[in-house]
């Protein structure tokens, strides 16, 4: 029973929650078993060719993004620190832009588990490690897979802004909040799909995306999924969580148009989207982009520019673990695309954006 349930809402189901344009993404018991019978007969993954590429923070310019300053510089509708991302690895981000430090799905772990001692296991260590983060102001959860959820750092950077005296607000799809209860964390907002939430000047804006969601067997999509728009006056930027290819996208851009054209400073100034574990295709499809409909989606979007995440840590599915960059970079090409209009990271690196032309 869904306690959420809301029949004018058609992603609601009695039991749970559905996609907007497919019936279902799961291929069921069997298929899952060829899936892993086939990837065992073809010794898949094949090791990376080459190291994914990693640097040394620069914590430094990290540390320095100080809220309080930036948010007053906001305020006063002047320049203040240039908005920046840091990729910590896998689909966690740190983005700071308009006074706040969000991480998207953090995850700090050694494995994307229930347990530590089985399940896949981290390529190279956080980008950052969480004891060296600013005091995060803002987590948003894409949903409650274990490679998006992970309860250790949930925990640390609960515990870390208690300590500070600023308590971190954890954005979090419908249904997963009892699962911060649980934890003794309460400063949680749960949200819908185009639901809403500003939290000190920064709108919040929860998105459908095609995914599911579970942390054990007997609760398929009993809990929400999805991605997240958020505005803040330097950046407007979007985060696709895990998804396969749905008209979401252009709907999405469709729903802020009236935000995002050009006299207003355009679309979207960052897409991070997933382009990472999707081979097989016929068991990944419906469920995560492959490179080529990632790149579709940053058109969909019509962002500015994308980064591509949830990619080069894991080793989830059957494409080597540095398979993205090399498809991302083919199907850039297909399409005409500049590098720089949809790249990649190296792990711990920090890059700084042009901050959102005032409207
Ligand atoms: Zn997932």
């Amino acid at each position: 029973m869904n306690p959420y349930y809301d029949p004018a809402k058609p992603h609601h189901t009695r039991e749970g929650f559905q996609n907007n344009y497919t019936a279902s993404v799961n291929q069921g018991f069997g298929a899952l078993m060829r899936w892993q019978f086939e990837k065992r007969q073809q010794g898949l993954p094949k090791p990376p060719a080459s190291p994914i590429p990693q640097q040394a923070p620069d914590l430094k310019a990290v540390q320095a993004y100080a809220p309080a300053h930036a948010a007053a510089f906001a305020a006063l509708g002047t320049a203040g620190p240039r908005p920046a991302i840091t990729w910590i690895g896998h689909a966690t981000m740190l983005v700071q832009a308009g006074g706040l430090n969000v991480l998207t799905d953090p995850v700090f772990s050694q494995r994307a588990s229930p347990v530590q001692f089985i399940g896949p296991s981290r390529a190279q260590p956080p980008g950052i490690a969480l004891a060296d983060l600013p005091v995060i102001d803002v987590v948003v959860v894409s949903h409650n897979h274990y490679d998006h959820l992970d309860t250790d750092s949930v925990q640390a950077i609960a515990a870390r802004s208690a300590a500070a005296g600023r308590p971190t607000l954890f954005l979090v799809p419908l249904g997963v909040k009892s699962w911060f209860a649980s934890r003794g964390i309460t400063h949680v907002v749960e949200m819908d799909w185009w639901d809403s939430h500003v939290y000190r000047g920064v709108e919040f804006n929860f998105t459908p995306v095609q995914h599911w969601s579970a942390r054990s067997f007997g609760d398929r999509s009993q809990t929400l999924w999805g991605g997240y728009a958020v505005f803040a006056p330097d950046l407007h930027w979007y985060f696709s969580g895990d998804t396969g290819y749905s008209k979401d996208f252009a709907d999405t851009r469709a729903r802020f148009a009236n935000r995002q054209a050009a006299s207003q400073g355009g679309g979207f100034d960052l897409a991070l989207i997933a382009v990472g574990a999707y081979e097989p295709r016929w068991f990944m499809s419906g469920q995560h982009l492959n490179p080529a409909e990632a790149v579709q989606i940053h058109q969909d979007l019509g962002a500015k520019r994308s980064v591509g995440v949830h990619w080069g840590t894991f080793e989830l599915t059957d494409e080597p673990l540095d398979q993205p960059p090399q498809d991302l970079a083919a199907a850039r090409a297909a399409k005409g695309l500049k590098d720089d209009d949809f790249s990649v990271m190296a792990v711990g690196e920090t890059r700084f954006l042009p901050a959102r032309p005032a409207p």
